[in-house]
């Protein structure tokens, strides 16, 4: 299975300005190919992949305004074809519905400020020791903070917008399935906690954020407003930018090492895990809630995919046709929309009082199949069960 291995890396100032020439002609030949491709589609032209990067690149090289473009090797700057390519065709394919998911727009021109790379295939870098070969940068050193499970089959150069540096190597890594575990899990993205995790064997959980991640974010706001005082242009604003990306970085690292955690340990101990499909998730939220979590959720969404590949373990996606929120998990019946505020609420068809997050964890493990009918998501009603641990099962047994 192919994986991302990502490394800290030193280059020294001289390989910091070539680095920062390589990914300034980069951005311009994706961008320039975004231009052709523009060009040709409103003209009503055709043009082939091998022509947008002989314009892109090779002509581009030898006319005298944008010669400098042969000041850099030329491995990074086909790459940047192919990602204006796939971006391209992924817009196209979303217009005709093609593609899976949300819509998506028209590429984007890349911009100078902000995160910057590029990509490299076997014949544009080497691992030469402990160091790391780039084509016309040279030797830059890296910080091993684990070992390459295999020889990288490519790597991505990145300088964040705080100024570090990174390699992201592309690997293969081997497979190590894990023994059968005997629980399945279903994951409803929460509001105000992380998510609600629902058990088949009638238990719930709720995952909170971290309280180390909760203070860095209050930071980063913090930080942000004191950006929004700074005159623009001013020695004082660059700096103030500067501090909101460290405190980018600093959220970013706690939110993936919490996804990395909790990812890990619901693979190992569940042998399906049970996630609503993204694409569908997203059409019933609101627009901020959307906004907050979406991006963090597809991340997550993704870990778990990978550890289950690794681990021998099964992630289940489910479509959603009704509202997880609205539906009860004891007895099926559609109980109607509920504000946000609402938090907790009692089934009008049999009474059973449900949070709202772990209801809708429950409806998760119950459409993707992996509990049988919903009264086994309590587990009062199993013939031989096991105790009732969760609050809501009491409850619903409690009030039936
Ligand atoms: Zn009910």
């Amino acid at each position: 299975m192919l994986v991302r291995y990502r490394y800290r890396l030193d280059p020294t100032p001289a390989q910091q300005r070539q680095l920062a020439r390589t990914f300034g002609c980069a951005r311009w030949v994706y961008n320039e190919c975004l231009r052709v491709r523009d060009g040709a589609h409103a003209g009503g032209e055709k043009v082939t992949d091998t022509e947008v990067q002989r314009r892109a690149v090779t002509l581009a090289r030898q006319r005298a305004e944008t010669a400098w473009l042969s000041e850099v090797a030329s491995v990074p700057l086909v790459q940047a074809c192919q990602d204006a390519r796939r971006a391209y065709r992924n817009w196209f394919d979303s217009l005709r519905g093609q593609r899976k998911g949300r819509r998506i727009g028209h590429p984007r021109f890349r911009r100078k400020h902000g995160r910057q790379s590029i990509r490299l295939t076997r014949n544009g870098f080497a691992l030469n020791g402990d160091q790391l070969y780039v084509a016309k940068v040279g030797d830059i050193t890296v910080r091993w903070s684990r070992d390459l499970p295999s020889v990288p089959s490519s790597v991505t150069v990145i300088r964040e917008p705080d100024g570090r540096y990174y390699a992201s190597f592309v690997v293969d890594r081997a497979e190590t399935p894990l023994p059968a575990a005997g629980r399945n899990a279903g994951i409803d993205l929460g509001l105000t906690t992380f998510a609600a995790v629902a058990y088949d064997d009638g238990t719930v959980e709720n995952v909170a954020n971290a309280r180390h991640l909760r203070a860095a974010q209050r930071r980063l706001a913090r930080a942000q407003r004191a950006l929004c005082r700074k005159q623009k242009g001013s020695a004082n604003r660059a700096k103030a930018r500067r501090r909101v990306a460290v405190h980018h970085r600093k959220v970013r690292d706690q939110r993936a090492d919490h996804h990395h955690k909790l990812a890990l340990r619901l693979i190992r101990e569940n042998q399906a895990v049970a996630v609503e499909d993204l694409a569908v998730a997203g059409l019933c939220r609101t627009r901020l809630a959307r906004s907050v979590h979406d991006a963090g959720w597809a991340t997550f969404v993704r870990l778990l995919r990978e550890k289950a590949d690794q681990y021998g373990r099964q992630v289940v996606t489910i479509g959603r046709f009704e509202p997880t929120s609205q539906v009860c998990s004891a007895c099926g019946v559609k109980d109607g929309p509920k504000p946000l505020g609402v938090r907790e609420w009692t089934c009008r068809a049999c009474g059973a009082s449900h949070d709202r997050d772990a209801n809708a964890a429950r409806n998760v493990l119950v459409a993707a199949g992996l509990a049988e009918t919903r009264n086994a998501c309590g587990a009062p009603v199993r013939p031989s069960g096991s105790p009732a641990r969760s609050v809501e099962a009491g409850t619903h047994r409690g009030a039936a």
